[in-house]
């Protein structure tokens, strides 16, 4: 006799699948794949997806458990969705158990129905009456079926302690039959009416026309294009145009934003225009609402859906278009558990399900730029900024031997002056928080090292704080030098909080606002300030990266950037793109209504190549240069990438690990007979210790992705069984953006 059995996708880092029995009860033809089940686990129950039925087990059948229930009538994840995250779990060889787990509401991972919310209302059955001779002993009864006569469609059942409804009489009145328990969705589906605009569009320019009609002309099916558009150039506008073609067309618009604070201002800028349902979908949403917004874009009851990363896996009933908005945008790939780039996936999800993919940026990616060189993309160009503004002039500013205060030299300090004294805004962009990367003892040159980390520790002058900005340690600072006793501590260099001090010190008549991870943590902090920034006084702006990207502050005309040396000398070779993509960025900034901008860049190497080619030609000779140095070191996009990284409390650990892992792929290279992988490392971490574990590093570098994947496809789950494994913590990272 065969037997039906199932196979799950349990939440386990095992790169495996699960064998159980149908629950009792249950037919074959009930289950059907991306359906949840109850089962257990060891000791304790977990929701499982089933992947196949089948009617074989490698496990013996009297060891198989049953399932304990099924969760679903109809699976909640529409197939393409559930084949995206099959091919996401073998693309990043990760679980596909903890691939759904990340590609799913939390609530649904939890259990909760797949459905709008339900809620139970009570009713009268027809022809029952206060009058009814079974009542007339019962007071409360009788008093109960009134109340819910008055509720012709029915009494919430969350209602009944607001009444003061006793819930034993009702449940009598139910055993009488003289009312019934109904489900139903407690809010109805909205449905849209109406023209789409709620203010008119405005006219294009040629470029942006351009850019517009070659994507409308598209929308049919896949394409990707690349939307490189300077910053200010209209690109926003161009999407919601776009969008407004895909609303009319009956269909659903994705946008994908960075993590960073867009949410609300690019909300209001969709609301503002469109008389749509917009789902939104990012980190602040709770739970609940998630799920909500996610089973409106499944059900086609949301027109536009909103989100950051993960929003990437939001199924739509009628997708038409998916946009990445800043799509060269670090925070788009996952940095823990599954590490996807929601950029990639996205153009695998538009492929399979014949969409239009637009991706846009001021400062595209190198891959993506790529991509467009080679065809896969149609390349579509802004040069020019929208309306009357121009582009940011920049001013390479040598501070060589020039004495710095606070990181401000003598001539940056002017120049702020008369920015302010003619009424305009200046912002000084800055990339660390806190009052000093470092604490020094004159004396000695003791260092306020981590305890747990080869990294030194932040001084926080306003919370009187040391804290470690990679393991989170935080300790009082010493009064005395802890080696040598002496009183001579010294905070060394300038984060965001001391340059906040600074400033408001040498331009006491103006406010200084500081916006950085720190002082904007508290709800609606963010906002309070942009609103100061919005009322158009002169003041004084010191941020990090978050100044950097997507706000619109039309009184700004003076951009500083305090040092920007930091990413021409990185080992990683990814640091000069990105200095140059937030150099321009936090230029971007400047000068975005009628008064032209300026940009001043204090550096020591005034005459960097790379810095020369970018301020004087801008970021796409910038970039091709970038991408012939990619070429000829054969680095990405010219070659493919996947680091194994390990981690463990003592030294050697790790490297030993990785030592036998890179035995391991030496055999398989050989056997599988792949060429053009090379195995490099393992190395200790640019950060060897962190958060007190030793880290080590194995890169595997592939000239063409197909020979990396089948070697990988093989390795990575012959990991799992190695015997050093257990000692380490281990992940493995395909297309690391981050080495
Ligand atoms: P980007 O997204 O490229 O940074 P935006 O779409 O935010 O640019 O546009 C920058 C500014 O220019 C906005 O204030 C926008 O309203 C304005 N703008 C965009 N397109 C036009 C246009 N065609 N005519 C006039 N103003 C425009």
């Amino acid at each position: 006799m065969s037997s039906s059995i199932l196979r799950l996708a349990l939440p386990s880092p095992l790169r495996r699948l699960f064998d159980y029995l149908p629950p009792i009860g249950i037919a074959r033809a009930a289950l059907l794949p991306g359906m949840r089940l109850r089962v257990p686990f060891g000791r304790r129950e977990v929701i499982g997806i089933l992947v196949e039925v089948t009617d074989q087990s490698e496990v013996p059948m009297e060891k198989l458990k049953p399932a304990l229930e099924l969760l679903d009538s109809k699976p909640p994840l529409p197939a393409p969705l559930f084949k995206l995250c099959l091919w996401t779990a073998q693309y990043y060889q990760h679980s596909l158990g903890d691939t759904l787990s990340w590609a799913l509401p939390v609530l649904l991972r939890q259990g909760e129905p797949a459905e709008a919310r339900q809620e139970r209302y009570w009713r009268l059955v027809d022809g029952a009456s206060p009058d009814d001779p079974r009542l007339a002993r019962a007071p409360r009864q009788r008093e109960a079926l009134k109340a819910i006569a008055q509720h012709a469609h029915g009494l919430p059942h969350a209602l009944l302690s607001k009444l003061q409804l006793n819930k034993d009489s009702l449940d009598l009145l139910l055993e009488k039959g003289l009312v019934r328990i109904e489900s139903r969705r407690s809010r109805p589906s909205r449905e849209h009416s109406g023209s789409w605009l709620l203010q008119a569009e405005l006219t294009l320019n040629a470029q942006q026309r351009a850019a517009f009609e070659a994507v409308n002309a598209g929308l049919g099916g896949f394409q990707a294009f690349l939307l490189a558009g300077v910053t200010g150039s209209g690109k926003t506008e161009v999407y919601l145009q776009l969008i407004h073609r895909v609303l009319e067309a009956g269909k659903q618009a994705l946008v994908l934003i960075p993590e960073i604070n867009l949410g609300p201002q690019t909300l209001a800028r969709f609301e503002q225009r469109f008389n749509a349902r917009i789902a939104l979908l990012h980190s602040n949403v709770n739970d609940r609402e998630r799920l909500d917004a996610w089973l409106a874009a499944r059900d086609g009851e949301a027109d536009i859906i909103i989100g950051t990363r993960s929003a990437l896996f939001t199924p739509m009933k009628n997708p038409g278009l998916i946009i990445i908005d800043e799509e060269h945008d670090a925070s788009y790939k996952q940095q823990e558990g599954l590490r996807y780039h929601a950029r990639d996936l996205a153009l695998l999800r538009a492929r399979q399900e014949n969409l239009p993919i637009l991706l846009g940026s001021a400062t595209p990616s190198l891959e993506s730029l790529h991509n467009a060189h080679s065809g896969r993309y149609a390349l579509l160009k802004l040069t020019q900024r929208a309306g009357n503004a121009q582009s940011p002039r920049f001013m390479r500013l040598d501070v060589k031997s020039r004495p710095l205060d606070a990181g401000i030299s003598g001539p940056l300090q002017q120049a702020i002056g008369q920015t302010l004294a003619a009424g305009q805004q200046v912002l000084v962009y800055l990339n660390r928080r806190g009052f000093a990367p470092t604490l020094l003892c004159h004396d000695c040159g003791w260092l306020s090292q981590c305890p747990r980390c080869d990294a030194r520790m932040t001084l926080h002058q306003r919370h009187n704080e040391l804290r470690c900005h990679h393991c989170g340690h935080v300790e009082r600072p010493p009064r005395n030098c802890p080696d040598c006793g002496k009183v001579d501590l010294r905070p060394v260099g300038a984060g965001t909080e001391r340059a906040e001090e600074r400033l408001g010190i040498l331009f006491p008549d103006y406010p200084v606002l500081r916006i950085d991870r720190d002082s904007t943590a508290r709800k609606g902090a963010m906002e309070q300030m942009i609103g100061t920034i919005n009322r158009g006084e002169p003041c004084l702006l010191v941020g990090t990266q978050m100044l950097a990207k997507g706000h619109h502050f039309p009184r700004v005309t003076l951009v500083a950037i305090l040092d920007a040396d930091g990413g021409l000398f990185s080992a990683d070779f990814r640091a000069s793109e990105r200095m140059a993509q937030l150099i321009v960025q936090v230029a971007g900034r400047a000068g975005r209504a009628d008064e032209p901008g300026k940009v001043i860049i204090q550096t020591h190497l005034a005459d960097h190549p790379l810095l020369v080619q970018l301020t004087e030609q801008g970021y796409f000779a910038f970039a091709e240069q970038a991408l012939s140095e990619r070429r000829a070191a054969g680095l990405p996009p010219f070659s493919h990438l996947a680091l194994l990284r390990a981690e463990a409390q003592k030294p050697g650990q790790a490297e030993a690990f990785l030592d036998d892992a890179c035995s391991l792929a030496e055999q398989l290279l050989e056997q599988l007979q792949l060429n053009g992988v090379e195995l490099l490392g393992p190395i200790p971490a640019p950060m060897e210790r962190r958060a007190g574990r030793y880290r080590a590093q194995l890169l595997l570098q592939g000239n063409a992705r197909a020979s990396l994947h089948r070697l990988m496809g093989a390795w990575v789950p012959m990991l799992e069984q190695l015997p050093g494994g257990r000692a380490v913590r281990w992940s493995v990272d395909v297309d690391p953006i981050d080495l």
